[in-house]
């Protein structure tokens, strides 16, 4: 059996053996394939589908293709929190010191973000200081002390996922969902936690536009989590809108800090809420999503939460000032343009959050391509949302940019982006599922 006979298995339709996936995993990340084989084998699997059992398969292989971290030292449940990306979605900056305040361990990988979805890693780099090179040593001797250590994706773990995800991304391959579902798990699986709380982003802001599509997905990454062993839970939330009020990576963190202070409400602080409460429920520490929605509420209000991000800021070399003074710590954007409206009283229909993505990407929050640079200061910040009320002189939203000639390509952008209405709107849900 040789890569030539696994491409042609799978573009005839056949159902493939986990030794024949196992063959096609090794080939691929030993350079035994070549590149134009694995994308031949891609656009089959994209076309014919692979089923349960090749899912689970193809995410074990893909997560024993490299190093997989050994956890066994740390108290459990070990717990990762992930989300599938969207516009806005600072989240991870608020729950896992969250989860780490309900006495979880968490030990967390995070990658950089392409394209309109951000990465926790470009946000978190805008606080001075921040370190993301621990080793694996270093990162589980962090978990023991302060039960939270999160670092850069290293090239050992899941290396099958780099090879296949790069060619996905060039032969358009991506939005498979089993495609989609090994390389989220077999992440988390090298990354040693065996308990997982999804987000599922839905919307034009994410990979799954409808709910029909976010659901399959979701029910996919729990049939194949179950299949390898991990507890999963998933929410599926709305990503038709940006979250929050910030886009963009010191802007969003400044937003994370208000929300761990308690200064700040709103469909960010909830959707916060209701992601540590999903964990700590797959978790087994708490007998209904009541009780953990409101144990959630308390690491918030109490402040453990802020305590541990102060903890785990400070373990991780970053400027603890931050929390006291964020933006005379964080960079700031030479330019500041606010948008105010100007009309009859009206109602905010859509806030399309793939636009609001583009436009953060051309100020130069986020990357086109995976070399670019990224710059932490630049920006949107919102005061609106879908079933806003706005009357004559609010504030419709800022651009944070690095000249007055990219604020305004942007601004006629973002204008574009707003639908209005002359009677009321209602919100949409934050919770789909
Ligand atoms: N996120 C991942 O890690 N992989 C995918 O294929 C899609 C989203």
């Amino acid at each position: 059996m040789n890569i030539l006979d696994i491409i042609a298995a799978k573009r005839d339709g056949q159902i493939l053996t986990p030794e024949q996936i196992a063959i096609l995993v090794h080939d691929a990340v030993n350079g035994r394939a070549r590149d134009y084989q694995i994308a031949a084998w891609l656009m089959a699997a994209y076309i014919r589908g692979l089923n349960p059992a090749e899912t689970t398969a193809l995410t074990k292989e893909m997560a024993r293709s490299g190093r997989e971290l050994d956890l066994s030292s740390l108290p459990k449940p070990w717990i990762d929190k992930h989300s599938t990306g969207g516009v806005g979605d600072k989240t991870s900056i608020v729950v896992l010191p969250m989860l780490a305040a309900a006495g979880l361990t968490v030990v967390k990988m995070s990658g950089r973000g392409l394209g309109i979805t951000g990465g926790t890693i470009d946000k978190l780099s805008s606080v001075p200081g921040f370190r993301f090179d621990l080793s694996p040593d270093q990162l589980i001797e962090q978990a023991r002390d302060i039960g939270i250590a999160l670092t850069g994706q290293t090239p050992d773990l899941a290396p099958a996922d780099k090879v296949f995800y790069a060619l996905r991304d060039s032969t358009a391959t991506v939005d498979s969902i089993p495609l989609i579902v090994s390389s989220i798990l077999s992440k988390k699986i090298a990354g040693g936690s065996n308990v997982i709380a999804i987000d599922v982003k839905c919307g034009s802001g994410a990979f799954m536009k409808t709910l029909p599509e976010a659901r399959q997905l979701a029910d996919a990454l729990i049939e194949t989590a179950e299949a390898c062993g991990l507890k999963l839970g998933v929410e599926i939330t709305d990503m038709s809108q940006p979250l929050g009020r910030a886009v963009g990576n010191a802007l969003e963190i400044e937003e994370a800090i208000s929300v761990l202070k308690g200064t700040e409400a709103g469909r960010f602080r909830e959707l916060c809420i209701g992601l540590c409460a999903l964990a700590i429920q797959e978790c087994g520490r708490a007998t209904s999503h009541n009780e953990a929605l409101l144990a959630s509420g308390d690491l918030l209000d109490s402040g453990k939460a802020l305590l541990k991000a102060k903890e785990w800021f400070s373990s991780q070399g970053a400027d603890p000032a931050v929390f006291d003074n964020p933006f005379e710590v964080l960079p700031r954007a030479p330019v500041i343009h606010c948008e105010i409206y100007a009309g009859p009283d009206a109602w905010v229909r859509s806030w399309d959050a793939a636009t609001v993505g583009h436009a953060s990407v051309e100020l130069g929050a986020g990357r086109i391509r995976k070399e670019d640079t990224i710059d932490p200061s630049v920006g949107i910040l919102s005061f609106i949302h879908v079933g806003s009320k706005i009357v004559n002189g609010d504030r419709l939203f800022e651009v944070h940019a690095k000249s007055q000639e990219s604020a305004l390509p942007v601004t006629r952008q973002l204008l574009n982006a707003i639908e209005l209405s002359e009677s009321p709107v209602e919100e949409v849900p934050l919770f789909l599922s």
